[in-house]
């Protein structure tokens, strides 16, 4: 179902170009506008759906089937030994637009693209209460 007021929905329906390099009745794939690496390729299901978590699991299947041959042929175009597959989740998370996107992002070695991964360790008995928390919301 398209959103009018969404542009993946307008690229979709042919109402703005895109660089276009995978069309099935499912999903599509184009090259990102602003990309952080040479390549940077968007995937997204046909159907609007705003995030992953709201996403059905079929209309997720099925655009996510083609990913392995796609993010395979994107890193290869451009020569890159590794690549990124990203989501970003709402504002908070960088979701800018609000149609479900995979971004295949080539990488190359010390290319400075994420610069970033914050990690650190869960102080004691943290884990635990998170892990319990996180199997109570599955069963909802
Ligand atoms: P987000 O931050 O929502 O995860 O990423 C949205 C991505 O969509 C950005 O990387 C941005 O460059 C790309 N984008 C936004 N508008 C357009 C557009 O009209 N055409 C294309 N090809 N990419 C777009
Ligand atoms: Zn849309």
């Amino acid at each position: 179902m398209m959103q009018t007021d969404c542009i993946f929905c307008k690229i979709i329906a042919g109402q703005i170009p895109c660089y276009k390099v995978l069309e099935n009745d499912y999903a599509l794939a184009f090259l990102d506008i602003g990309p952080i690496s040479t390549g940077h390729t968007l995937l997204i299901p046909k159907t609007h759906v705003d995030r992953i978590d709201q996403c059905p699991p079929d209309i997720l299947a099925q655009t996510a089937q083609v990913l392995p041959q796609l993010a395979h042929a994107v890193a290869a175009a451009v020569n890159a030994p590794a690549f990124n597959i990203l989501c970003n989740n709402g504002s908070a998370a960088g979701q800018v637009v609000r149609h479900l996107h995979f971004h295949i992002i080539p990488r190359q070695e010390k290319d400075g693209v994420f610069t970033q991964w914050p990690a650190f360790k869960y102080p004691e008995g943290k884990a635990d209460m998170l892990c319990q928390k996180i199997i109570e919301n599955l069963k909802k």
